[in-house]
């Protein structure tokens, strides 16, 4: 038997909540289908379980994508004042931990039970366990026609019943390839294939980096040790990315904050430089020492990395003599580390997946295909990628914010 929705949306995560939650609010029929056993597994995760779902300095410079233009409308049309007020209408207690990252103060789960509430609220259907076996424009499954109703057939995991549901508007909701066992799939890819539509090469993003063999022989048992740095690289070939935040040796490389920023913007071969003295000026310090020898530059080195790290690295960065020159060259070593990791961690360990659906495919105002109409993608699937620090969420919220409007 089908079923006849005004609106049915693939993927129950943040993005596909917020716009059926929107849809409904507007009076129309709206199922979601959601392939796991219940909704918004990331969010529950994400955060390190207590969801940094926004940042109140959220502005397009935190996006990266083909077309840095692209998520201007939608980052304005719904703000993180916007999300904030929801949160706060639910009674969420939340805190900000640094640079405007808005965490909840208990639990992710608040996030998920606020949305599953807005939903009822808004008559939204959700069904979890389903499984999409194919996705149709009519009932013959061929060519698409403005008039066209999407026909999706869903297996459900429960019976294993075949189900079929039909809608004049599709909004593909179902995020990008990071974390497999949570959840993730290359559904929204092969959906925008299918309809002809454009990719921007997917690839892991806010990714740990893994060194060449050589370099892991070399630092990796300093795994857990961590230190603030400056890392930046060659985002274009004008520009230089650049983040001051924590690294942490793994035992397959280098992970923490500012690498996983810097990984966003790396192509995969680019060197990595890492500031590891940054806003200080090592030869003022050394001068202070009566006798500039190899024992004042380490009681320098020593005070500025921890001190395992500082010894490997006196090891293997001994400056060559006693000489200004040869101080003056340990310490540009010292604030231009370079680094060359040979891969990343991979979706496995990835937070998201930069590229998708180019955005040249999609309204800006709507996030509805400009080829084929009433095919909508919200959220990650999409190629706008956040920074680390709550701006992919806020993504999710604005896209299908925007989405939601316009059914
Ligand atoms: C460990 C971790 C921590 C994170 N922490 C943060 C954070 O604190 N702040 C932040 O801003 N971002 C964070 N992120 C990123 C953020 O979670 C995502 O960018 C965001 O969830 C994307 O939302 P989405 O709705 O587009 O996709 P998703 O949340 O991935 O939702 C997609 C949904 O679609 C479902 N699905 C997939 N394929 C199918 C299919 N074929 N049929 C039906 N359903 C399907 C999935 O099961 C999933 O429920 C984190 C990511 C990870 C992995």
């Amino acid at each position: 038997m089908n079923q006849q929705y005004d609106v049915i949306v693939l993927g129950a995560g943040a993005a596909g909540l917020m716009c059926a939650i929107e849809a409904g609010k507007r009076g129309r029929r709206v199922l979601v289908l959601e392939r796991a056993d219940r909704i918004g597994k990331k969010i529950l995760i994400s955060g390190g379980g207590r969801c940094n779902f926004t940042n109140l300095h959220t502005t397009p410079e935190n996006f990266l994508s083909s077309n840095p233009h692209f998520a201007k409308s939608a980052l304005a049309r719904y703000t993180p004042a916007d999300f904030i007020r929801l949160v706060e209408k639910h009674g969420i207690l939340y805190h900000e931990k640094k640079l405007g990252q808005l965490f909840c103060d208990r639990a992710a789960s608040d996030i998920t039970a606020m949305l599953e509430q807005e939903c009822r609220d808004a008559q939204v259907e959700i069904r979890c366990n389903s499984k999409i076996e194919a996705v149709h424009n009519d009932a013959s499954g061929t060519g698409l026609t403005p008039s066209g109703q999407f026909i999706v057939q869903v297996q459900t995991h429960s019976d294993s019943a075949e189900m079929r549901f039909i809608a004049p508007h599709l909004v593909v909701a179902t995020g990008g390839l990071s974390i497999a066992k949570i959840g993730a799939t290359s559904f929204g890819y092969d959906l925008a294939r299918q309809f002809g539509l454009n990719i921007v090469s997917p690839r892991p993003a806010l990714v740990p980096l893994a060194f060449t063999e050589r370099d892991r022989r070399r630092w990796c048992d300093l795994a857990g040790v961590s230190c603030e740095v400056t890392a930046s690289v060659a985002a274009t070939k004008k520009k230089r990315a650049s983040f001051r935040e924590n690294m942490l040796f793994t035992h397959q490389g280098i992970s923490g904050p500012a690498i996983l920023q810097i990984s966003s913007y790396r192509d995969g071969k680019q060197a990595i430089c890492l500031d590891l003295a940054a806003d200080r000026d090592l030869m003022a310090e050394l001068h202070a020492f009566d006798h500039r020898d190899q024992a004042s530059w380490k009681s320098v080195v020593r005070e500025i990395l921890p001190r395992r790290f500082a010894d490997r690295w006196l090891e293997t960065y001994p400056p060559a003599g006693n000489s200004d020159r040869a101080f003056m060259d340990a310490a540009r070593q010292l604030h231009e580390w370079e680094i060359n990791p040979e891969t990343t961690e991979g979706y496995g360990k990835a937070e998201v997946t930069a590229g998708g659906i180019n955005t040249d495919e999609l309204s800006a105002k709507t996030m509805e295909s400009r080829k084929v109409p009433g095919l909508f993608f919200v959220g990650e699937v999409v190629d706008v990628t956040g920074q680390l620090g709550g701006f992919n969420f806020q993504w999710a919220w604005a896209s299908g914010f925007c989405a939601g409007q316009a059914l």
